[in-house]
């Protein structure tokens, strides 16, 4: 193995977390690098290509806060900017900063070990090709390992047929075509109301509605950009302050402080509002009383009833096993004015099951559909998922993913003991899948670096986390779904996914802090600047880290 293969830092993933983690590293002149599985950056905004993928953030919440000049030069074009200009963006980031010389693109890392007595980590790539380093950085995404359905017949289908992540790069003619959709979540919600006036028959295979409200998109003029640039401190303070990382607050007036007549009048504002006002800015009863959270849940309903023409159609599309925002919230242009359309037709799999994909199409227990293109949008793997496809071996060779085979355990989701001077930016149980992803980002990526930085200055060889410090977060992250009600639904809040295996249930999974990334960041800055106790170093029984000079929150 030559040197060049040997660094202090390896990053895995060229996505939003890993473009900031290279940065700030090579700033501080390290010897870091990149490596990434696609052919691109870009991560969740390289992959998701299909039409509709946009921001459910306001774009201006959403970009990168580091950089002064950077908010100076970028105008974010629509209020929820699409992939296209996403990916843009985080292009003009890499270059503006001169990144790419540290990434390294077609690197997919399949296994990585740690080696005690080298106290160092060695990678293996597909090919076979190996490299090594003292530290490495996980930033691999929480949403990134797409799942499909188990389907008799999937592989016979004749036509097209993709998982929304891996919508081809070509344009894919979709005018005049027969297409069935499967899955309701954010992404079917979204292509579903992009594609509707665009193909000739669309069907979809619905098995649990999903609640869903609008996102409200409208373009970003040049001086309404320029009212958001004079903002941005002010901006940034507000998602900060907020749990959700955006700049809705809950309302503090009290649910039952109000009259039912007056909170409709409310609701009735949120609902005109954009992006997750409705959820974020509502009122916080909603997610912890059953009594407050039917009432919203009834006033969404009527919502859809009002728009969906077809009565029968409008109860399908209802949610009935779990409340409003129980489950991440999509968010939706045109979705449900989607089934008034006549080449639109809703298919009730659990009436009528899936029976097999074949040759021509889907067919059900009732009927047959003939299709030219099937389109998945059935999830991923969240969180964890990731890291379950990757081959982890810590201290004495154990497996991440058997440690996490009942759910993960971690250190502020950037650590887990067992696994020294092994890094993550939005792992497990960190607060980056619950919030406004870039906001709680830059937090996590702050963290890692100021971390990385001493222990590069002083020479440290090995850093890891405590199990007792483990034992504690993990005790706060499941404290903090304890009186939620999203921990009766099937989300991948609570680690629900029906196509993997230990997943399929909701029960006693705690995969992200659910205690908002306002609150993280704070516990996380006071660990910080209390030397991060929770850290063991060189295996000294007291080591500490000294106050740390960037900050946590
Ligand atoms: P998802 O929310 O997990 O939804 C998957 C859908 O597929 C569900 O409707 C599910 O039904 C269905 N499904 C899965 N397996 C199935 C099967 N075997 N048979 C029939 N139906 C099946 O996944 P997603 O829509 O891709 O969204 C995942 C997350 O990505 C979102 O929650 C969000 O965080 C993120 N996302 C973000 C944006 C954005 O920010 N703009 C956009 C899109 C997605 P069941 O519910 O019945 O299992």
């Amino acid at each position: 193995m030559s040197d060049a293969n040997r660094h202090d830092v390896i990053v895995i993933g060229a996505g939003v977390g890993g473009i900031y983690q290279i940065k700030c590293l090579t700033d501080l002149g390290m010897d870091a690098i990149l490596l990434e599985g696609d052919e691109d950056l870009g991560g969740t905004w390289y992959r998701n290509r299909y039409p509709g993928c946009r921001f459910d953030s306001e774009s201006y919440t959403y970009g990168y806060s580091f950089s002064r000049e950077l908010l100076e030069e970028w105008h974010w074009k629509e209020r929820f900017s699409s992939q296209p200009e996403n990916l843009k963006y985080l292009n003009y980031v890499a270059d503006k900063f001169n990144l790419r010389r540290h990434m390294r693109f077609n690197a997919y890392v399949e296994s990585m070990v740690w080696h005690e007595n080298d106290r160092e980590w060695v990678l293996t790539l597909t090919g076979g090709e190996t490299c090594r380093a003292r530290f490495v950085v996980t930033s691999m995404g929480p949403l990134s390992a797409p799942t499909l359905p188990d389907i008799e017949g999937m592989d016979s289908f004749e036509g097209e047929s993709f998982h929304t992540f891996w919508w081809p790069k070509e344009p894919v003619q979709l005018e005049g075509k027969r297409v069935g959709i499967i899955g309701t979540g954010a992404t079917g919600i979204q292509v579903i109301g992009e594609i509707a006036d665009k193909v000739g028959e669309l069907t979809v295979f619905q098995r649990r509605p999903n609640w869903s409200s609008p996102l409200n998109n409208s373009p970003i003029s040049e001086g309404e950009m320029a009212q958001i640039r004079t903002r941005y401190d002010e901006i940034f303070a507000n998602c900060a302050a907020s749990p959700s990382g955006f700049e809705h607050l809950p309302d503090r007036r009290g649910f039952w402080n109000l009259t039912r007549e007056e909170r409709v009048a409310f609701w009735d504002e949120l609902y005109a509002t954009s992006g997750f006002a409705i959820l974020a800015g509502n009122f916080s009863e909603i997610y912890v009383d059953e009594e407050a959270n039917k009432e919203i849940s009834d006033y969404i309903a009527d919502r859809i009833r009002q728009r969906v023409h077809d009565p029968e159609t409008a109860e399908k599309l209802i949610p009935k096993d779990h409340g409003f925002g129980m489950q991440r919230l999509p968010l939706e242009t045109h979705y449900f004015e989607a089934y008034n359309r006549e080449n639109v037709h809703l298919v009730d799999i659990t009436e009528s099951p899936i029976e097999r994909i074949t040759p021509v199409g889907i067919e059900t227990a009732g009927e047959s559909f003939d299709l030219d293109i099937i389109i998945y949008a059935t999830g991923f793997d969240a969180i964890t998922g990731a890291y379950d496809r990757l081959d982890i071996r810590g201290v004495e060779g154990q497996e991440s993913r058997a440690k996490w085979q009942d759910g993960p355990t971690t250190y502020f989701g950037f650590m887990t003991h067992g696994y020294p001077n092994l890094f993550m930016i939005a792992g497990p149980q960190s607060a980056s899948g619950a919030s406004n992803f870039p906001r709680a980002i830059e937090v996590n990526v702050n963290g890692v670096t100021n971390v990385l930085e001493q222990a590069t200055l002083q020479g440290w060889q090995r850093i890891e986390a405590r199990q007792t410090a483990e034992d504690w977060w993990v005790h706060q992250v499941e404290e903090s779904y304890s009186k939620l009600l999203l921990r009766k639904g099937k989300g991948w809040f609570v680690g629900y996914n029906s196509n993997v295996k230990g997943h399929e249930t909701n029960k006693n999974r705690y995969p992200a802090y659910q205690g908002g990334g306002a609150r993280f960041a704070k516990l996380f800055g006071e660990a910080m600047d209390d030397g991060f106790r929770g850290i063991k170093i060189d295996g000294q029984a007291e080591s500490r880290l000294k106050p740390l000079p960037h900050g946590g929150s």
